[in-house]
């Protein structure tokens, strides 16, 4: 066993136990301590057996944005078994579905969620339930003689769950391997270092927030400071507090709206202040849904930044993005990722990723790509084809080689009239209208057209909008079949905790 690589993530942690690894609630926690309550932790759940790298066993956790949550990570990573990080807003039948799709044998989680844990407990017997609390700071620590555990980087390290945009969640099982390859195409390409600082405002269940923003940060040895709960005024006044040692900020496109918000809220005093608060981030990450070019402008006249752009997915991590240096084009995705193979299908099969502007569906290759669907021998097989997946989602590739997305297959290709329309191109022209807050555009069932182009808003304060009007504004951007032929406006579109719209509950809604 000794032979074994022990896992890169720790390693680097070794190197550096007095730096700060995680600020939570207001609290400085190094690197030394994070090694040493993992590994108390690895022996609670443990049971002080012997670890055994062939189980595969699954473990669930529960926690908020917090320094807990990095313990329970470590330690059922440190233990050898596979990570299942639990959604905090999820209700109890939602938490059950994971738990039992997973077949976790233990669930850590942390005594704020007792409410709904206790209904769990009842109901699933045979599972181990270990509460963890706070944990103070200790600042007396001595380094940590971490006895390294073994991995083998073919292992399971995770199960995330999908987004569940397109139907019910499916656990996607990555190894320590894919973990690697995703995290250090990320490193290499926004060049992170040790002296970074980010903040954290994302859910930690999902690649975006777990692999982009978490375990770069430790990977590369930065410092990871959580805003629990997530509040754009929260974060302003972070922001323009004292300290300017911030460096990176990662969100997805409606954290940038809300932030946006509440600028437009403050004094002019206080929007200088904020802009001069902007001015120390040497980057900022927008992805997860598209980015209305609407928030990406408005975004740069309030930070100064204009937001790197980047595409990825639960099974695949990030794909494409913008230039850390270079030219960032709103709309688009930018180029793969350092080691991120691509192809472009069309449908007869053929790679068309080196003809212009033509579409197909993106198919991604490399080590990044992961195991398979958890339990679900069948999706795996369907999808993932000689270790390249098939992603759903429709891109064209410009001559420059820039990537842009024109949406889900199944859904956001809208064919109406012999023609294939991107929701996602018609929504972005419909933000251009002032009226508009927020846009999702889905194709409705039509005898006549096959489809027929389906637009629901949410109106600005103040505004009204007509379907009369709308055509007449959209009539000198978009060929006529691409024009929204029913309106609908509604209070707020039903996003979940990514910003994500469920088209298909949206178009049951028409
Ligand atoms: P499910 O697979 O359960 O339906 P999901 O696909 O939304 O849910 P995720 O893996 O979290 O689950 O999200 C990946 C998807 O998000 C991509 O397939 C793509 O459709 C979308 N996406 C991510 N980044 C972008 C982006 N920059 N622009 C447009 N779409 C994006
Ligand atoms: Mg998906």
């Amino acid at each position: 066993a000794s032979q074994l690589p022990a896992l890169k993530l720790f390693n680097s942690a070794v190197r550096r136990q007095r730096k700060t690894a995680i600020v939570s609630q207001g609290q400085e926690y190094s690197y030394g301590q994070l090694l040493e309550d993992a590994v108390a932790l690895r022996n609670r759940v443990g049971h002080g057996k012997e670890i055994d790298l062939t189980s595969s066993r699954r473990i669930a956790f529960l926690f908020p944005r917090s320094y807990e949550y990095v313990v329970a990570q470590w330690g059922v990573w440190s233990a050898g078994a596979v990570a299942v990080p639990l959604c905090t807003s999820h209700p109890v039948p939602e938490l059950d579905y994971t738990l039992t799709d997973a077949e976790a044998d233990t669930v850590i989680f942390h005594p704020s969620f007792r409410n709904r844990i206790e209904p769990l407990r009842e109901k699933l017997r045979s599972l181990n339930w270990i509460e963890l609390d706070d944990i103070p700071v200790r600042n007396t620590i001595d380094d940590v003689q971490f006895d390294q555990v073994p991995f083998l980087n073919s292992n399971g390290a995770l199960i995330i769950y999908t987004s569940g945009t397109t139907g019910k969640p499916k656990g996607v099982l990555t190894t320590h391997a894919n973990i690697e390859a995703q995290v250090e195409s990320l490193l290499e390409a926004w060049k992170w270092t040790e002296d970074d600082k980010i903040i954290h405002v994302l859910p930690l269940h999902h690649v975006h927030g777990l692999i982009n923003v978490l375990t770069c940060a430790l990977w590369a040895g930065a410092t990871c400071e959580f805003l629990e709960p997530f509040n754009a005024d929260a974060t302003w006044q972070r922001w323009m507090s004292e300290k300017k040692d911030l460096s990176l900020f990662m969100a997805v496109p409606t954290i940038y709206s809300k932030l946006a918000h509440a600028y437009h809220s403050m004094s002019p005093e206080e929007q200088t202040k904020a802009t001069e608060a902007c001015r120390p981030f040497r980057l900022m990450v927008s992805g997860s849904a598209a980015l209305p070019e609407t928030v990406f402008a408005e975004w740069e006249r309030i930070s100064g930044h204009r937001l790197l752009e980047r595409y990825g997915m639960t099974e695949i991590g990030m794909a494409l993005g913008n230039p850390y240096e270079g030219p960032r084009i709103p709309g688009t995705v930018g180029r793969p990722f350092p080691g991120v193979q691509v192809r472009i299908e069309n449908e007869h099969g053929q790679n068309v990723v080196d003809q212009p502007d033509e579409a197909g569906e993106l198919v991604i290759g490399g080590p990044q790509v992961f195991k398979e669907y958890w339990n679900k021998p069948e999706a795996t097989r369907k999808e993932k084809v000689n270790g390249w997946f098939r992603t759903g989602d429709i891109v064209s590739r410009s001559q420059d080689g820039v990537f842009r997305i024109l949406g889900r297959a199944s859904v956001d290709i809208i064919k109406t009239g012999g023609y294939k329309v991107s929701a996602l191109d018609i929504e972005r022209e419909m933000l251009e209208h002032s009226a508009f807050r927020d846009v999702a555009v889905v194709g409705l069932p039509s005898e006549e057209w096959g489809e027929v182009v389906g637009a629901m808003v949410v109106l600005r304060q103040g505004h009204t909008i007509e379907l009369s009007d709308l055509r007449e504004f959209l009539k000198e951007r978009l060929a006529s079949y691409k024009i929204p032929r029913v309106l609908k406006v509604v209070d707020e579109l039903p996003r979940n905790a990514m910003g994500k719209v469920n088209k298909k509950a949206l178009r049951a809604l028409f």
